[in-house]
């Protein structure tokens, strides 16, 4: 297998972060570390929040996009994960947020993140004309199933449902990298928004993770997609598929068979596009393999 691992540094920043109490007037410090310490476009943003006293509720956001979290049972530990979408322009942006302490103090996370830019490749390919000039049928059946697609990726899980570390789904060498601005007959199109991984018609499909099928459906564009709810924002989507074999409504397992690789429909030979979101941002799935785990050590690094 020849799959890179995704470009997360696994070396966390750690920051002491002075609050101020909103209704006692005392300083409440509380320390926030965050993964990847390099920011780019496609990349997934964790951060985790710890304090020596319980702590209630966490929010925060950045780069306009929420973060999701999730405590431990002792909630002084709190993660969240968030993505950066791939057309995100580079410059500075705010990690901004709050704290919520069990006994009524609350603090703000203001801490200021660089995201660096990334260049990513230009491809040309060629397809049927009937994906490039829709008809006005195809058109609007298109537009329906962006509609469909977008009020899934809004929708948050409010718990996590993903266990360990994600693989991928299948062994393959990777024919289409993350990001690729696209040219498809002639005419410039989104950029790739998943990564496609050559195989043969037939190949087993595994679920990169446990986690909820909230889609099982033959769409104009990706052909036969499965999307996976692994909770907290975060999905993962299999396209072109010849067979699907879970439903909606499903509980997977990671490494569960849930379809095989095939041809159906924009594309160019069969091969799984497989894509993953956080937050509504398109992340490169690739960089969910080094996702880091929930752990009570992260503050004792
Ligand atoms: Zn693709």
């Amino acid at each position: 297998m020849i799959l890179r691992q995704g470009q997360c540094f696994l070396s966390c920043l750690l920051l002491l972060l002075t609050c101020v109490s909103s209704n006692r007037s005392i300083d409440l410090p509380f320390q926030i570390k965050f993964s990847p310490k390099i920011l780019v476009p496609g990349a997934i943003f964790q951060v985790w929040v710890h304090s020596q006293d319980s702590i209630s509720r966490v929010e925060a956001s950045l780069a306009e996009r929420d973060i999701v979290f999730y405590t431990t049972s002792t909630r002084k530990q709190w993660e969240g994960v968030a993505g950066i979408d791939l057309e995100t322009l580079p410059g500075l942006y705010s990690l901004t947020g709050t704290v919520w302490m069990t006994d009524g103090r609350s603090g703000a996370i203001r801490q200021s993140l660089r995201i660096l830019p990334k260049k990513f490749p230009t491809q040309r390919i060629q397809v049927k004309q009937k994906y490039v000039t829709l008809g006005a049928q195809d058109s609007q059946r298109a537009a329906r199933e962006a509609r469909q697609l977008q009020a899934i990726w809004e929708t948050v899980t409010s718990k996590r449902l993903w266990v360990e570390t994600f693989h991928p789904p299948l062994s393959s060498r990777l024919t289409s990298g993350f990001g690729r601005r696209r040219i498809v007959n002639g005419k410039r199109r989104s950029p790739h928004s998943g990564v496609d991984l050559k195989a043969s018609f037939g190949t087993p499909i595994k679920a990169a993770n446990s986690g909820k099928v909230v889609l099982a459906q033959d769409l104009f564009f990706a052909g036969k997609t499965i999307i996976l709810d692994h909770g907290l924002g975060l999905y993962t989507l299999y396209a072109h598929c010849s067979k699907m074999w879970i439903k909606v409504g499903d509980l997977v397992g990671q490494g569960q068979v849930i379809g095989e690789v095939g041809a159906t429909g924009r594309v160019t030979g069969p091969h799984l596009h497989w894509a993953c979101r956080v937050s509504s941002a398109r992340v490169n799935p690739l960089n969910l393999t080094t996702l880091l785990m929930p752990t009570t050590s992260i503050f004792s690094q």
